[in-house]
């Protein structure tokens, strides 16, 4: 395998100016430094120490420990963790802010929102950024996140051995960095572990590991300050039939272990639906402001101004850090509102007013996402940010632009703490209608300037439909359409997302790697992918890939049905060839590893699909 570590920074890659703050390691862009190299293991010795704090952060701690495991997984070397308690000589690693940091002038709180640090000095490493401290005021932070969970609840507790597939030694229980705490010591050390020393996390179990293996691990670099692309990155799931097999069966602490190395998280956003059966019964329980109609008890009054006082109230308390009922959605600068997913609008008069107006706009008429209630909709969430307004002017409502409301409205001029985040299918990239209806929405949405966009990407057909119906789909590849829409939301200066539904090991890498790194070329990655993890099985695992993801956009269409799974996409003929290309896969692999992840996906996305084709024409399903 590899024995010389390909320095991807010196080329320039990783050393593109940010938004860095004038802070006071910005005399570290000053003087340009040349390119360092150090020697962290030789010949199977340890030659460096990792250095944190003696009482370091969450981040510290964890940054500190993977740092350790994958070195050790690399050279068979177990460097040492010492605190700046201890004097340390010869070559450090300094892992977050510590006393030797401070000598040097870094400290964390100099960094912006999820910017980091990793710089090369003679004989000194340091990787570093903004983290979150382990406070009892931190700790009672307010808030709730897209799905529900309050900020205290990500802060997860693993068993970092068990995390690790070392159970073997014993357990060692940490606190992992909360999804939405900052944790730059982390995305540097994680940045520093992927291009400095070759380790790619394809899952979070010990077989989707790559890492080069060598008795000697020299680095050699600059200086790397950034902070990730998309702030906001919320993208977890893998309990779906194809990925779970991919990922070899996760268990829990493995899978909260990955979403860190994969920087899930970063800024505070949260929007889902807040007005919902559970919050009609606990928070907006006045009769006052119940729908009429066959709305009644499914929605609210969205036109009754105490209502209106009622959900800004709320706003304020959470803003003001005095209480957030369970069931709401909210964090950091935002508060979401968004009714009931249902469209049982009210029948009293005056709603039905504004609705006659709503009706009006037909654009979207037919698709899923339309424009038919979004005057109704916005005409509420524009009056709650409107009276919020008034006492927070620099928080924010955040709300959805989904389903009946998907379209901003036509005739309502929004207010400028409305952040609104269009529902939109990317899972569709190969369906020309309904993509570019979405698109439609999107550019009206982005070409308002000035307004905080994020987006809630649909990323779950087909697999979601074949996993609630119980029958198995052909399944659909998208790397090019990943890439390309990723790129764009940046453009457009989309702030974050929220993926719903996550289905496929490789495209959800490359989504994550491309949210985090907008220059993330997929085609290289790809082969990157492919070269590294199934080595001399590559090519026909390559050419499966590709061959679904070229079948569902020859046909346009996906296979969220059994009939356009296995009449459509999936014919006899085609199925034939990518049962060879999976069978040239498993005689070529050679190595044990290379063996077991091919059978990850023989198992996992051939038989799955096989099965599926099997059931349909034998007329079981
Ligand atoms: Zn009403």
């Amino acid at each position: 395998m590899t024995t010389v570590m390909v320095d991807r920074t010196a080329s320039g890659r990783g050393e593109r100016p940010r938004q860095s703050p004038a802070t006071s390691s910005s005399r570290a862009h000053a003087e340009r430094r040349r390119p360092v190299e150090i020697a962290l293991v030789v010949d199977g010795k340890p030659n460096a120490t990792i250095v944190i704090a003696k009482n370091p952060t969450p981040s510290a701690n964890l940054a500190a420990l993977e740092l350790q495991y994958h070195i050790e997984r690399i050279t068979g070397a177990v460097l040492p963790i010492s605190t700046d308690a201890e004097e340390i000589t010869g070559v450090r690693i300094l892992v977050g802010e510590s006393e030797y940091t401070r000598r040097l002038g870094i400290n964390g709180d100099d960094f912006g929102p999820q910017e980091y640090l990793i710089q090369f000095r003679p004989d000194t490493i340091i990787l570093i950024g903004r983290d979150w401290r382990d406070t009892e005021e931190n700790r009672n932070e307010l808030g709730y996140d897209t799905y529900g969970h309050s900020l205290s609840s990500l802060r997860h507790r693993i068993d970092y051995y068990r995390a690790t597939g070392r159970e073997a030694r014993g357990s060692k229980p940490i606190t992992l960095p909360g999804f939405f705490d900052d944790q730059g010591t982390c995305y540097a050390t994680y940045h520093f572990l992927e291009r400095f020393c070759g380790v790619r996390w394809y899952g979070p179990t010990e077989l989707n590991i790559v890492f080069p293996t060598q008795r000697t691990l020299t680095v050699r670099g600059t200086e790397v300050r950034r902070s990730p692309d998309l702030k906001h990155r919320y993208a977890t799931g893998g309990y779906w039939p194809i990925i779970r097999v991919q990922w070899n069966n996760p268990n829990g602490d493995e899978l909260n272990l990955y979403w860190r190395r994969m920087r899930v998280g970063g800024e505070k956003w949260a929007c889902n639906h807040t007005i919902w059966s559970r919050t009609m019964q606990s928070v907006f329980n006045d009769p006052e402001y119940q729908a009429k109609g066959r709305g009644r008890g499914r929605q609210l009054c969205y036109t009754n101004p105490k209502l209106i006082r009622k959900v800004a109230q709320l706003a304020r308390d959470f803003f003001d850090g005095k209480g957030l009922p369970e069931g709401l959605k909210a964090m950091g600068d935002y508060f979401a509102v968004v009714p009931d997913d249902n469209a049982s609008w009210c029948e009293c008069e005056r709603c039905q007013e504004i609705l006659a107006i709503s009706r009006r706009d037909k654009r979207g008429k037919g698709f899923f996402s339309n424009a038919s209630s979004s005057y109704y909709v916005f005409n509420f969430v524009n009056q709650v940010a409107r009276e919020v307004r008034k006492t927070h002017p620099d928080k924010f409502i955040a709300t959805l632009a989904y389903a009946s409301y998907a379209y901003p409205p036509k005739g309502l001029k929004l207010e400028p703490n409305v952040c609104v985040a269009p529902c939109l299918h990317i899972c569709y990239g190969y369906n020309k209608a309904t993509f570019e209806n979405d698109m439609a929405l999107y550019r009206l949405w982005v070409a308002d300037k000035g307004r905080r966009i994020y987006l809630w990407n649909y990323f779950h057909h087909p697999m979601e439909p074949a996993v609630i119906g119980g029958w198995n789909c052909f399944p659909c590849f998208m790397p090019d359409v990943i890439s390309r829409e990723v790129k764009r939301y940046l453009r457009d200066g989309v702030r974050g997302v929220f993926l719903c539904g996550i289905g496929q090991q490789l495209d959800y890498y490359l989504y994550m790697q491309t949210a985090f790194d907008v220059e993330t070329d997929y085609r290289e990655l790809v082969d990157e992918f492919f070269s590294r993890y199934f080595g001399v099985a590559s090519e026909p695992m390559k050419r499966f890939y590709y061959r679904i993801s070229d079948i569902n956009r020859e046909e346009g269409v996906l296979g969220t049905t059994p009939e356009l799974s296995w009449r459509r996409l999936g014919t006899d003929e085609r199925m034939k060839a990518l049962e060879r290309d999976i069978e040239e896969a498993v005689k070529l692999a050679s190595t044990e590893l290379e063996r077991k992840r091919v059978d990850t996906w023989k198992r996992g996305v051939w038989e799955y699909m096989k099965t599926g084709y099997d059931k349909f024409h034998a007329g079981m399903r």
